[in-house]
């Protein structure tokens, strides 16, 4: 049924998930926008539900994949009620929630909002915004995963858990350092927390408590002003450390957690031992505050470099998604291999990621260098072995930024004003850099260590 969006005029069609009855008869409806990211899911009252336009749920329908199913509620209600064009518009439009920024300031200090309409705007509709190969799409479980849950501390994938109790946003706010940040989806904090209106999170070793006199307790007690394991990079106010999954078990799964409330594919387990985290640091007079991580398997038989991957929302939208994926393509250039993500990745993953394979795959062109009179070449396995990026990916992206030329019997590449002007803009916004001298680190074989 159409369902008002807080803080909007907007009534796009909702799917309920979830009921509770807060006082004696009075029920509030847990809804999910249909066609929007779950992001915007939320607790209403009945008086913003249209229900002169309930529909019966669509049996058949449930069976389809999320995204076509999506898509087809989408174009069928779109006939069904004619809407006009605006209206269609505004339903592919985010509506303005000024009231409701994603992350407060904390003690007075000022925190970026970050509920930007393009924030908003990314809907996890259809296929990927590029397909970047058929066969990345989401793998239904096999039985070995679904009865065995090893090997999956750190990786996302889309399958399970889509049970009501998940879909349903469980923590109001958390605290973390100087920032109050409302969760995006559902994660597995413990359930006396989730009754709580905010959780209050060491932002050194991620424990979570109920109450700020908890944390101050906490505080007096805990010696950590950066994440433990080993410091393995600096430059300037930038640190990465790496963190053993399984020597660090308890910041790891303390990180899982904290990370699940900002991605909605990720599966979450308990068994950390397999990965390895990569946290970024940012410094101040107060310590090493956590930006954001990336967690990497030990030991990947398809050449994953990473497997989660998120920048925590008060550091979005600065350029520190990026010099994550730079960092991690760092390391696997140290190991002298290329890597890729696991896959599927967050909509505002993939945005990242194809932005980042961009920029670093038109750095090298434009770098080229020849004799006079010669015309540079380059071969795809080349590009491959300079940036660790994997051939489909490198592909994938040349084809996107349709730099592929057929001429005169050869492919030749072609780059015109327009994606140099692009380029150099967006090279202008990336100003700060990993610094690969910066980097002291030996990889280890993990297969030959026996165990991990
Ligand atoms: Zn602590």
């Amino acid at each position: 049924m159409p369902v008002r969006m807080s803080n909007s005029d907007e009534w796009p069609l909702a799917e309920v998930v979830s009921k509770k009855e807060i006082s004696d008869g009075v029920w509030e409806f847990y809804v999910h926008y249909i066609d929007y990211n779950k992001r915007l899911d939320e607790w209403v009252s009945v008086d913003r539900l249209n229900l002169d336009k309930l529909q019966p749920p669509k049996i058949e329908e449930k069976k389809k994949s999320a995204t076509s199913s999506q898509s087809q509620s989408l174009s069928k209600n779109q006939s069904k009620q004619n809407l006009s064009k605006n209206q269609q518009q505004s339903l592919s439009q985010p509506p303005a929630t000024p009231n409701s920024p994603d992350v407060e300031p904390v003690n007075g200090t000022m925190v970026r909002n970050k509920s930007s309409n393009n924030l908003f705007s990314r809907k996890r509709k259809g296929a990927p915004i590029d397909e970047i190969d058929s066969q990345d799409s989401p793998k239904p479980p096999t039985t070995e995963e679904k009865t065995n849950n090893l090997r999956s501390g750190g990786s996302m994938t889309t399958h399970g858990h889509d049970d009501v109790v998940t879909r349903v946003k469980n923590i109001e706010w958390i605290e973390l350092g100087k920032h109050r940040i409302k969760p995006w989806y559902f994660s597995p904090y413990p359930i006396e927390l989730t009754k709580v209106p905010c959780i209050y999170i060491c932002e050194f070793c991620l424990k979570y408590v109920k109450s700020l006199a908890c944390l101050q307790r906490h505080r007096d007690k805990c010696c950590l002003f950066h994440p433990p394991g080993n410091e393995i990079y600096r430059k300037d106010k930038l640190s990465f450390f790496e963190i053993d999954g399984r020597k660090h078990k308890a910041y790891s799964q303390n990180l899982c957690l904290l990370a699940k409330l900002f991605l909605d594919h990720k599966t979450l387990y308990y068994d950390t031992d397999p990965f390895l985290f990569y946290v970024m640091t940012e410094f101040d007079s107060e310590g090493l505050h956590i930006v954001g991580y990336f967690s990497k398997e030990k030991e990947s038989s398809e050449d994953y470099n990473v497997a989660c991957i998120l920048t925590l929302p008060s550091y979005q939208r600065m350029g520190y998604g990026k010099l994550l994926i730079e960092f991690s393509y760092e390391l696997s250039k140290f190991e002298g291999k290329t890597g890729h993500p696991e896959k599927p990745l967050s909509d505002l993953g993939l945005l990242s990621y194809r932005s980042y394979w961009s920029q670093t795959i038109l750095e090298i062109l434009l770098q080229l260098k020849c004799e006079e009179g010669t015309t540079p070449s380059l071969t795809i396995n080349e590009i491959c072995e300079m940036t660790s990026i994997r051939k489909e990916d490198v592909i994938s992206t040349l084809q996107h930024l349709n730099l592929l030329q057929y001429y005169k019997g050869q492919y030749v590449i072609c780059i015109t004003k327009d994606i140099l002007d692009s380029h150099a803009k967006s090279m202008k916004k990336r100003k700060i850099r990993i610094d690969p001298k910066c980097l002291h680190w030996q990889p280890k074989d993990w297969a030959k260590r026996g165990k991990w």
